[in-house]
Formats: structure tokens, sequence, C-alpha cells
């Protein structure tokens, strides 16, 4: 990636368009009803031979509202800060409004490189639109048609010298920094890096407050939050550095009650959480204090155990809770029994709101991380495993004794194992859990899924 490029410019120009366009995918919340809105969304972008980070920024369809007029227009800063390149994008056939010129104030003063583009530029319809443009002084504006692809070529041509720069500068950067997580010997997480950043979502039931969180962690608004009904998000991520960690963030949709679409964005909501958590190494499952592991929670935690995820469960809105001490008890048997499979995932208490117990959560992201890339040596396991069969032998059905015989790690992210023995297939579940639970137990694996595989021996 050589540059980043914010596509800016009023709700229902063609931003979107032009975004699935570049990036060559549907990646957006595909649907037509008003008040379905995006927040500001990163893909990699093809142009010819170039090749960039298009930002998208949100479409409020409801724009009119002078709150949501305020916030659109601290997402436009927002994104113009964030970009190397802003792209201002202006509906040709409606000509320019006033809104429009609200936004090319903003980008005159702020943007480091702006581009001026008059979409829906196919026909004639569009040809006084086009003129008006350049009358927002931010020079000649480009003929587009996103819908048709028309004036692509020109889009090219004003950012190829912009690449040019850019690769320049990117040469001049230093190498990544690989930052060292390991601790133990046999720990070897991957290298995290800027370009291989750790991987999280942050998942959660409406209103728990996972925006609240990730606007915390950026330390700036940059996701749209707010009580105006309808906002919503589609799945989208932010690459920061947290605590000087490179981390992609996934935050689920936040979801809005709107009656009348309230049903389809649940729907939404619940795909997006897979894809969040499929994506993610490290999956933060944020719960509200006040209604904590409620179905949808349970759900979703049982959901990233059985995809092999790590899991970090955060406790939010601690800054509101009296009695913190019973609370916290409370929590900790809920959490042993509903989710007998997480066993040992760390529990940290946060408030979004504050902050506070942030650099615990951070800790717990980076420990669980560690745990998920386990390696334990094979001899290591062997020792162990005559130990367990010295103390606990395994059990003997139709008075065959089941012979484990050897064990080795085969594979990490999470740690699986395979135990070669005899009759695998009478192996009974109880004896499994209990050599996952000693496993964990004796090589410090606490919440991450185990995976152990029974092998017959040919
Ligand atoms: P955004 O909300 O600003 O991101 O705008 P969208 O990408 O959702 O586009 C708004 C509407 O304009 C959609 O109905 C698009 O199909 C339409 N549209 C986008 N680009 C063009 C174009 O080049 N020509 C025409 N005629 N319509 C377009
Ligand atoms: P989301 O739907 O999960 O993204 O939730 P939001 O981040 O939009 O938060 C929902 C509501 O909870 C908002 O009114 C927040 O101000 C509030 N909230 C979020 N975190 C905290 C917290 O730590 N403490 C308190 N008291 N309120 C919070």
């Amino acid at each position: 990636m050589t540059f980043s490029l914010a596509i800016v410019g009023r709700p229902n120009v063609g931003k979107s368009t032009l975004f699935n366009r570049l990036v060559g995918k549907r990646l957006a919340l595909v649907d037509d009803q008003p008040g379905v809105t995006r927040d500001l969304r990163e893909g990699a972008a093809r142009l010819g031979d170039l090749r960039f980070t298009v930002i998208d920024t949100a479409g409020l369809e409801e724009a009119t509202d002078e709150s949501l007029q305020g916030r659109m227009r601290k997402l436009t800063e927002r994104a113009v800060d964030m970009a190397d390149i802003c792209l201002f994008m202006i509906d040709a056939r409606a000509g320019v409004t006033p809104m429009d010129e609200v936004l090319a104030e903003i980008l005159r003063k702020r943007a480091k490189h702006v581009i001026l583009a008059a979409n829906k530029g196919e026909g004639s319809a569009a040809d006084s639109g086009v003129l008006e443009a350049y009358g927002l002084g931010l020079g000649e504006p480009i003929r587009l048609s996103a819908e048709h692809g028309e004036g692509l070529n020109d889009l090219y041509a004003q950012l190829m010298p912009l690449s040019d720069a850019y690769e320049e500068r990117a040469e001049e950067e230093a190498p990544e920094v690989d930052v060292d997580v390991g601790e133990e010997d046999d720990d070897s997480p991957r290298p995290i890096t800027k370009s291989k950043p750790l991987q999280i979502a942050v998942v959660g039931r409406p209103n728990a407050g996972k925006s609240t969180l990730i606007n915390q962690i950026m330390g700036e608004e940059r996701l749209l939050t707010g009580p105006e009904a309808g906002i919503t998000r589609d799945a989208i991520s932010v690459q920061i550095d947290w605590e000087d960690v490179p981390m992609r963030i996934f935050d689920t949709a936040g979801m809005r009650k709107k009656a009348k679409i309230q049903e389809k964005l649940e729907k939404l909501s619940v795909s997006d959480g897979l894809r969040a958590v499929k994506f993610a190494e490290v999956v933060v499952v944020l719960l509200d204090a006040a209604i904590p592991f409620e179905q949808q929670d349970l759900r979703i935690a049982d959901l990233a155990e059985r995809e092999g995820r790590a899991v970090v469960i955060a406790v939010n809105k601690w800054d509101i809770e009296d009695d913190k001490q019973d609370k916290l008890k409370m929590l900790r048997e809920e959490f042993t029994r509903l989710l007998p499979q997480l066993r040992g995932a760390p529990l940290v208490t946060v408030s979004a709101k504050t902050g506070k117990g942030l650099d615990r959560l951070h800790a717990a992201i980076m420990k669980a991380h560690r745990v998920w890339n386990r390696r334990v040596s094979t001899a290591a396991l062997n020792r162990w495993l005559s130990g367990m069969l010295e103390q606990h032998p395994p059990p003997a059905p139709q008075g065959k004794r089941i012979k484990l015989r050897y064990m080795t790690q085969a594979k990490t992210r999470p740690p699986g194992f395979v135990v070669m023995c005899s009759h695998p297939d009478k192996m009974p579940e109880s004896y499994s859990r209990y050599l996952v639970n000693s496993l964990r137990e004796d090589f410090d694996m606490p919440g991450t899924p185990i995976r152990l595989y029974m092998r017959g021996q040919s």
C-alpha cells in the first residue's frame, strides 16, 4: 500500500458505488433503506497498476437533521486527517448544494491533497453540475460515473503522480520493527507488525458499549455513536497502535432500534459477528455489567470457542457498579457455570466510558494471544503424559485397557494435540476432557480452546 484515499461527500452522491468499484467486491452493507448507514470503511483498492487503501465515509441519509450534519462534518474531518488524499465527490446531476459548500470549506482548509469528482457524470443532465463544481475552489473536477465506470482514467491520471510521491516517502521510512510479545520458552507467537497486526474482534449485544470501547482505545471519536434512531454500522475495522502493539480491531454492527428494519439488521449483525469472529485471533466478548451473560452473549462466546479463537471476557460499565466485590464474585461463578468450555479465559472489568481497566484488557488480550500460539515440546508432552498415566490410568472398556503411547502437538492457533493410542474410538469423552483440563492447567493455557485428537496406530 502506498497511500490512502478517503472518499468524502454528502449522502447519496455515489461514494459507496465508487468504493465498491475500486475495491472490486461488494463489501458494503447492501441496503437501500434510508437510515441504514455505514461508518468509515477501509478496503484494498486497485486502479490500473496503483494499489492503495480506500476509505469510505458515512453516508447519512438523514443529514438534514442539524446534529447529524454536525456529526458528518466531524467524521469528514476525521477522514481528512487520516487519509493522505481526499476525493471529494458531488452529484453532478444535483449540482452544488449548500452541504457540498460546507464540506468543500473543510477540505480547502484541512486536506493535504484534494481530488474533486463530479459523479453521475454520464449524460448531458450532468453538464451544468460539472461546471458548477469549478466554483468550489478545489481545482478542475473529474467527470466521473462511478456506476458506469467512466472517468476512471482521469482519476488514475490525478492519482499517479501523488502515488509516486508517496512511494518515495515509503522507501525512506524505517523498516518494520517486530514487537516481541513472547515470554515463555515454548511460546513463539507470530511476529506482530504493522502489516500483520494482531487481529481483534469486539463482539457483544447492542449497547454493550462496543463503540465506546473502541473510541476510548483509539482516543478519538472516529466511530459514530449517538442516540439517533437508525444509526448503525457495518462491521468495520480500524488499525491502531495500542500501547505500541499494532492491532486491527473489528467492530461489529452496533444496532440502534429502528422498528421497521430491526429484524433485518439483527440478521445482518449476527452474520457480521460471525465474520468478525472468523477474522479475529482474539475475540473480546463485551458484556454489560448490568445484564451479563444473556443468551446472545453466550451464543457468541460459544461460537468463538468453536471457531477456535482466543477469548477474553470484558465486563463493561464497571463504573456504575456499587458493590464491585460481590458482583465480581457472582460474575466469576456465572462464567464458570455458563461457559465451561472457556474455562480459565480471562475475565476483566472495564469502563469504556472512563477508560478504567483498559490496561488490564490489553494485558489479557496479549496473554490470550500468547497462549493461543503456544507450542509445547514433544519431550515435555511425553514426560507429562507418562505422569498422567500413572496418576490416573485410562479406562478399560470391556476389559481392554486403552493404551496411550505417544503424544505431540500438531498445531497452534489454537493449540491442538494428537495422542496415539489403541482403540481411539473407545476413548470415553470424560477421559479426553480430563486430559484437556490437565494440559490446560499443567502447561498454563487458560482460556484458549484446546483440541485433542485420538489416533490409532497402524
Ligand atoms: P453514497 O451514499 O454517497 O455512498 O452513495 P451510493 O454509492 O449509495 O449511491 C447513491 C445512489 O446513486 C445509488 O442509487 C447509486 O446507484 C447511484 N449512483 C452512484 N453512482 C452513480 C453514477 O455514476 N451515475 C448514476 N446515474 N447513479 C449513480
Ligand atoms: P454498542 O451498541 O455496543 O456500540 O454500544 P455504545 O458504545 O453505543 O454504548 C451504548 C451506551 O452505553 C451509550 O449510551 C454509552 O454511553 C453507554 N456506555 C458505554 N460504555 C459505558 C461505560 O463504561 N459506562 C457507562 N456508564 N456507560 C457506558
